[in-house]
């Protein structure tokens, strides 16, 4: 795409992504720079990955201490950091227990194992769990069978049974579809669906859904993987409805670019889990959990739920401002820095124009040009993302 393509197709690595050919060398806050050189201002943060920027001051000694002390141990021990990032998002989500994974489709694993189990105990033995069109949960078996994109899941079959499927925002649906089920044990949901195209429940509807759980005795599941961890300027996003969840899986925001995954859990699925149900080798290894002690402090010190708060707030008027209300544009929808601009047409062909333009993001559900950039970013920043990236929508709706 770019006259100084680095990088082709590689004869050795799968070709599981539609890559552009860009290689990245080196990062400096929301800066990036490819193996040539040029700079790119970074709007996607490795996909809502990279919380505190790159090259963080702070993030980067931390490590550094910590892979001289400690990489990897094992669970057969305890692990002290666990316990210490255990206490933190615990005191943040109003919840009680973590179990720590490696990534997001991990921790929504876990939570399904969390809901299956759940449900035997309760004497069920064909436990089923509610899930919506357009999620995304992951691309395990279990995840993909879960997710509710056709894409995902062609050429994976059998899928895993034992899920419902049904429309967000819409409680009548959801009683209509397990009306007089017996098996129902969950529900899963992500509270601003991410992969499917920035859609946020509404708050009503979350409330509802939280009463109809408490009602039927449901585990609430809500998986905010991508819209967690301070994203839209709450430590959850669900926060915003004042509802909590019984089981909340983590990932992507939670070690700034460390892999890492959690499942946080509230009385009732804490202890669902007993020795031997469930483990991993590599979860809760020391630096993963160094990196998420450090990514929490460093958000703290340096205010940035606020700043993604404020700065989602700048960015969301501004792409309003030049955008919004154009004939093309449907909708700018998000909170914090989590924000999503639909058009109405297919638009991944403004991922290589905005890169060759200096600009790093990602379109979705083929027509939602999607932005979940550093929480450090700035309102300069922001203005310039808009800068950046008005003009190549209004040239593509002109086209
Ligand atoms: C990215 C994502 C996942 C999958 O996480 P991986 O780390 O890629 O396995 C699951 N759920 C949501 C909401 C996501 O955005």
């Amino acid at each position: 795409m770019t006259a100084s393509a680095p990088a082709a197709a590689s004869p050795h690595v799968m070709t599981t992504y539609g890559r552009l050919p860009i290689a990245l060398e080196r990062g400096e806050g929301v800066r990036v720079w490819d193996v040539n050189g040029k700079q790119y201002l970074d709007a996607l943060g490795g996909i809502a990955v990279n919380t505190v920027g790159h090259n963080h001051p702070k993030l980067v000694p931390a490590l550094q201490d910590q892979v001289a002390k400690l990489i990897h141990s094992s669970n057969y021990y305890h692990v002290p950091l666990q316990e210490e990032l255990a206490k933190m998002l615990v005191e943040r989500s109003g919840l009680t227990n973590v179990f720590f994974c490696n990534s997001g489709l991990e921790a929504n694993e876990a939570a399904l194992k969390l809901a299956r189990k759940y449900g035997h105990d309760k004497g069920i033995d064909k436990p089923v769990v509610v899930v919506y069109e357009k999620a995304f949960h992951g691309r395990s078996i279990a995840t993909l069978s879960a997710t509710g994109n056709p894409k995902v899941q062609a050429g994976f079959g059998p899928l895993v049974e034992g899920f419902i499927r049904v429309p967000m925002n819409d409680i009548e649906a959801i009683k209509k579809a397990t009306e007089g089920n017996p098996n129902v044990v969950a529900v899963f949901f992500e509270t601003i669906q991410g992969e499917g195209g920035v859609n946020p429940m509404r708050i009503e509807y979350l409330q509802q859904l939280r009463e109809l759980c408490n009602e039927r005795d449901w585990l609430m599941m809500i998986d905010e993987v991508q819209c967690g961890m301070g994203r839209t300027g709450k430590w959850f996003a669900h926060q915003w409805a004042g509802i909590k969840p019984d089981v909340m899986p983590l990932a992507k925001g939670l070690g700034s670019g460390v892999p890492i995954g959690a499942v946080v859990a509230g009385p009732k699925a804490a202890g669902i889990f007993g020795v031997g149900n469930h483990g991993t080798t590599f979860g809760g290894n020391p630096l993963a959990m160094r990196a998420g002690v450090e990514t929490i402090r460093i958000m703290e010190e340096e205010g940035l739920l606020q700043n993604a708060a404020d700065v989602g707030a700048h960015l969301k008027a501004a792409l309003e401002r030049e955008l919004g209300g154009l004939p093309g544009v449907k909708e700018i929808r998000g909170q914090g820095l989590m924000i999503g601009v639909e058009l109405d047409r297919p638009c991944g062909v403004l991922v290589g124009r905005a890169a060759e333009a200096g600009l790093l993001l990602s379109v979705t559900a083929d027509s939602v040009i999607r932005m979940v950039p550093s929480l450090t970013l700035t309102r300069a920043e922001a203005d310039e993302i808009v800068a950046l990236l008005a003009p190549l929508v209004k040239a593509l709706l002109a086209e």
